[in-house]
């Protein structure tokens, strides 16, 4: 999703790979392609969120028709393992039918009241009673809404106005959120879109990610004006920036040190490194958390979350406004109950995140024995390649750009052997509950054809 912000205004031409003998011969696209154009007659670029135009990767987007369990279908009829997993919602896999079945059930009695039901007590329950970080809960209708009411939730309570945000980290496409570094160890942002005012992005602060001396500089610069830092404590939507927990904590003693507030966004890592998220993950306690993607089981869900005290300025108790006319949908609370009632059972991560600690090893292994320059970063059950030989890859910095094309040939060759990536190397990749041990070996196969054929090309 960071990715599609800056290639938002990069061309989309038709190009061709030069993969080698042994590629496959490309898959019939021909009704996801009259589809697309039908498309860019209603949206622009024919699509309601940037990232699925597959500007950074070859050919045009896959109309998809259905979902079952780790497998995908075209328009076309093709079949596809995914990796993309709707972008992090589905760790049970998709139409799971615990999910399917509980929603049809609260369907069955009206789909919105804009009254209160028991059913958001009950998935509130199920969430705090089980995450030892959190008191209370607001629920949103996305992640981009949960973070953005956490942002003025920190910004009420401490009667501050300046946030400091890490390039790259993805928090949505808020107003005061979607700014990027300009030059220089401490910056005010500069906005990463068009429309968005600079007097916004000047209450933004960006620093480097694992950059202790930035972030203490970027205090001492803004003494007492900063109410909030935000991080993603697992960065997953720029690669996979995974961080030290030195450093992590580091970020949490120095918010602490300055009186300012600690927002873990875990709309990714929320529910997907272990029910308590990357909090829980690593024992760190964050002021506000924001949750997304996973909570609402594919339907939209948000929410952010704190202690009871700090939750209290939340109006109507207190003065921070924030409201939803489908907020705790009874559909959407649903799906959430019936996925982290799953997520909730004892053994659950364990089983998941060894599942794709092996899958991630044995590609490693291989394309270690191969000599490749190609690693495979890990953390629970998410997964991204990257192009390098690094052994670490903790800054958007660390990250060669150059290094894209190899996925791209990658994302082309895996398509045309019904493997399903999101469309873009900036993205991790999913393994969900339904990816069982046979699915995984053959992609596992496909993938060590992918990477001879990239690694041939020159
Ligand atoms: C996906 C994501 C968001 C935005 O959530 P939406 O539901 O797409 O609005 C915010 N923060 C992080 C970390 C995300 O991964």
């Amino acid at each position: 999703m960071f990715d599609s912000i800056k290639k938002i205004f990069s061309s989309g031409e038709e190009e061709t790979t030069s993969l080698t003998s042994g590629a496959k011969p490309d898959i019939s696209r021909e009704k996801s392609a009259q589809l697309y154009e039908k498309a860019k007659t209603f949206f622009p670029g024919g699509v309601n969120s940037p990232v699925r135009a597959f500007k950074s990767v070859y050919g045009t987007p896959l109309f998809i028709e259905k979902g079952d369990g780790c497998y995908l279908w075209d328009a076309d009829g093709n079949q596809f393992i995914d990796f993309c997993c709707s972008w992090g919602p589905l760790i049970l896999g998709h139409n799971p039918a615990k999910v399917r079945e509980k929603v049809i059930e609260v369907m069955a009695n009206g789909m919105s009241f804009g009254a209160p039901t028991a059913l958001e007590n009950e998935l509130a329950e199920l969430i705090i009673s089980n995450n030892k970080y959190i008191e209370k809960i607001r629920f949103t209708s996305s992640g981009t809404e949960a973070v953005m009411s956490a942002i003025r939730l920190a910004r009420g309570t401490t009667k501050r106005d300046k946030i400091i945000k890490f390039e790259g980290c993805y928090h949505g496409h808020s107003d005061s959120l979607l700014v990027k570094a300009g030059s220089g160890l401490v910056t005010f942002g500069e906005t990463s879109s068009a429309g968005i005012p600079k007097s916004f992005a000047n209450e933004t602060i960006v620093v480097s990610l694992n950059d202790k001396e930035a972030l203490k500089k970027a205090f001492e610069d803004f003494k007492e004006q900063i109410a909030a830092v935000i991080i993603e404590p697992v960065p997953a939507n720029n690669g996979l920036l995974l961080q030290d927990k030195d450093f992590l904590q580091f970020v949490r003693d120095i918010c602490n040190e300055n009186c300012a507030l600690l927002i873990f966004d875990e709309v990714i890592s929320g529910f997907r490194v272990g029910f308590e998220g990357a909090a829980g993950y690593y024992d760190i306690q964050p002021d506000i958390v924001t949750y997304g993607k996973i909570i609402g089981g594919g339907l939209p869900v948000g929410a952010y979350a704190s202690s009871a005290a700090i939750m209290s300025n939340i109006s109507p108790e207190g003065g921070v406004y924030q409201a939803g006319t489908l907020s705790g949908n009874p559909v959407a609370m649903a799906a959430g109950i019936a996925q982290l009632t799953e997520l909730s059972k004892s053994g659950f991560y364990k089983e998941l995140n060894n599942k794709t600690q092996e899958f991630a090893d044995s590609i490693q292994r291989y394309a270690t024995a191969k000599n490749y320059k190609f690693k495979v970063f890990t953390i629970g059950s998410i997964f991204w390649f990257a192009f390098t030989d690094k052994d670490k890859i903790q800054t958007a910095e660390d990250i060669d750009p150059a290094s894209m094309e190899k996925f791209k040939m990658m994302h082309k060759e895996l398509l045309n052997r019904g493997i399903y990536f999101g469309p873009s190397g900036y993205e991790v990749g999913f393994i969900s509950a339904a990816h069982n041990k046979v699915d995984l070996e053959k992609a596992k196969r496909q993938i060590f054809e992918t990477l001879d054929l990239v690694f041939r090309t020159r």
